[in-house]
């Protein structure tokens, strides 16, 4: 893993205003431009870490870029569903959704930790606004249909999970326009009004996409995309990610992370990118310098 020192008093101050300095093209290029940014992995439970993403995501407001926010919720979910002595049980990767889990996973979600991120936001001088896909009328979704991997003839129930029908991305547009920070977090809404999970990687690839996003970037727990021997691929294209998941190098959570990293760079999204959120200030160093992180996702 990179080494990023957190203190940086020993830093000499030319290579401070250095480091600046190079951000000036990239500050110039990006002023007005769109980047949704996926929060998850350690990124969201790590206090320090926590404190430079929200620094950071100011940081972006303050220099004319307009950051999007989508946060996932996965361990602490789990969390709460443990204490109540609810049993996850999983097909094919996808949390099987009661109605009792989905009270479960809109509490939390909506509940706790967007309203955590929204504080932390403030707390370094942003105005961040928490949104679920009901506001605005953001996410509308209809219940997934999970086909057997083995026999596609076969379809599993998975309860309330949800695939996105359409986003109308108004209410996110006025927020950005008024200089508020967006932060979204994964549930639609059904036409009966019922409330549907879904995976926050797919919520932030189809938001990139339809507010023509010039970057998306998916935080997440690991350096990037790995291959077999877990080095680092710095560079895939979608024949690459196919041949990939084809062979079993990506599976779990990064299935619907590429299929939405795919998706976005197809529909246009200039550049998108797998980061390790972990690397404190991740997000800052992809945005604005010349260094290169993770992966990198080509539409071809
Ligand atoms: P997030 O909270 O960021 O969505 P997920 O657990 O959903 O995290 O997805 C990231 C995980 O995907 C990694 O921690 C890793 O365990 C798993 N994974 C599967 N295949 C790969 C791969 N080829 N390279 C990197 N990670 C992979
Ligand atoms: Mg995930």
């Amino acid at each position: 893993m990179t080494h990023i020192p957190h203190d940086l008093s020993h830093v000499q101050s030319r290579d401070k205003a250095e480091i600046l300095a190079q951000a000036l093209p990239y500050i110039r290029q990006f002023h007005g431009k769109t980047m949704v940014i996926k929060y998850g992995g350690n990124a969201m439970t790590d206090p320090a870490l926590q404190q430079a993403f929200a620094e950071d995501v100011v940081m972006l407001k303050l220099v004319g870029i307009n950051p999007v926010v989508v946060h996932g919720g996965g361990p602490q979910i789990e969390g709460l569903l443990k204490r109540l002595g609810k049993q996850g049980e999983f097909i094919q990767g996808m949390r099987v959704t009661d109605a009792e889990t989905m009270e479960v996973v809109e509490w939390v979600l909506a509940g706790e930790v967007q309203q955590d991120i929204v504080g932390m936001i403030n707390r370094a001088g942003g105005k961040a606004v928490g949104l679920t896909g009901r506001d605005g009328g953001l996410i509308k979704a209809q219940k997934l249909k999970l086909l057997d991997q083995q026999d596609p003839s076969v379809e599993h129930d998975v309860g309330q999970v949800g695939d996105i029908v359409s986003i109308d991305p108004s209410v996110v547009k006025s927020l950005e326009e008024a200089g508020f920070i967006p932060v979204v977090s994964p549930i639609g809404f059904g036409e009966q009004g019922e409330s549907y999970n879904i995976n926050a990687d797919v919520v932030a690839a189809r938001l990139a996409t339809v507010l023509r996003a010039e970057k998306l970037l998916l935080l997440t727990n690991i350096r990037g995309v790995l291959d077999k021997a877990g080095e680092l691929l710095t560079n895939l294209s979608a024949v690459e990610v196919d041949a990939l998941i084809a062979d079993g190098t990506i599976s779990g959570g990064m299935i619907p992370k590429i299929a939405g990293a795919l998706e976005a760079a197809h529909s246009g999204c200039n550049s998108v990118h797998i980061i390790d959120g972990r690397v404190p200030h991740a997000m800052l160093l992809e945005i604005l310098s010349d260094e290169a992180y993770g992966t990198m996702i080509r539409s071809h």
